[in-house]
């Protein structure tokens, strides 16, 4: 089992990617807590996992959540060695490209939530003798996109290059910190545009391998990264895409 005795906190697992990766990590040998704003579908997740799961409320934009959800977990499984931040919110459903409401909300989650989850993340991990911290980016923090608010495209850039900082900072910690970089995967709870088939179709033609990205394949690359297999790789960048950035 590749995550043996490892224990990871996974923000936005009660959907999608969060909850595919929850799964895999658990099967894997790993206690998981299942932290996100949705309770319902977080403890539905963490339910049908089992005793290696529980379930923590979280909105990643409040500091002292983040504080609560770490604690919860040393006190349940007595340390933290993974941190999976992978909680975000879409940039679709935005009419206005110049929203300033649009602009603050989609940082705050994306952005920030982020910061908030290493600050209070590292002394856990560096306590339980250093570990793996994966973010969840995107291809949209090295391209731009269209139908999508520009604060998607700066708060996944923020998201990349926060991951090389910490990468940087931590290393003689024995902490690593890397990104995955979905392409394009099943829409997100909060796609507005990008969920339309049309648009979907128009941007599938872009793909060289023509078909969208399954959350188990971003699941797999995160686990890869969380994993002792990757003990040499910190500060780096997983694109899980079908080559949409490689032309
Ligand atoms: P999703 O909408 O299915 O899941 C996101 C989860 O984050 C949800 O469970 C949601 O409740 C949670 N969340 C949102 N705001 C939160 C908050 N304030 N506090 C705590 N939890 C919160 O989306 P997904 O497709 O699984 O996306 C996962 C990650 O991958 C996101 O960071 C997203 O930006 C990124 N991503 C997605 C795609 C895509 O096409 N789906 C592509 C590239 C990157």
């Amino acid at each position: 089992m590749r995550l043996a005795g490892k224990v990871a906190i996974i923000s936005g697992a009660a959907s999608g990617m969060g909850a595919a990766t929850a799964r895999l990590f658990a099967h894997e040998g790993a206690k998981v807590v299942i932290a996100d704003v949705l309770e319902h579908e977080g403890r539905q997740v963490a339910e049908a996992i089992g005793v290696a799961a529980r379930f923590e409320k979280l909105d990643v934009t409040d500091e002292d959540n983040w504080a609560a959800v770490v604690a919860a977990t040393t006190r349940a499984f007595g340390k933290l060695d993974v941190l999976v931040n992978n909680a975000g919110i879409s940039g679709s459903a935005e009419q206005d490209f110049y929203s300033t409401d649009a602009w603050h909300r989609i940082m705050a989650v994306n952005a920030t939530g982020v910061f908030f989850g290493i600050k209070h993340a590292i002394p856990a991990i560096k306590h339980a003798g250093g570990g793996s911290i994966v973010n969840l980016s995107s291809i949209a923090a090295i391209i731009g996109s269209e139908h999508v608010h520009m604060a998607y495209n700066a708060s996944k850039a923020a998201v990349r290059l926060m991951t090389k900082s910490v990468a940087v900072q931590h290393a003689t910690d024995g902490i690593r910190c890397n990104s995955v970089h979905p392409g394009i995967m099943p829409p997100m709870r909060t796609s507005g545009r990008t969920a339309d088939p049309a648009i979907r179709a128009e941007r599938m033609r872009v793909i060289p391998m023509r078909r969208p990205g399954r959350v188990e394949e971003v699941a797999n690359a995160i686990l890869f990264l969380a994993s002792d297999e990757a003990s040499y790789i910190t500060g780096s960048e997983i694109h899980v895409d079908g080559g949409a950035i490689a032309i």
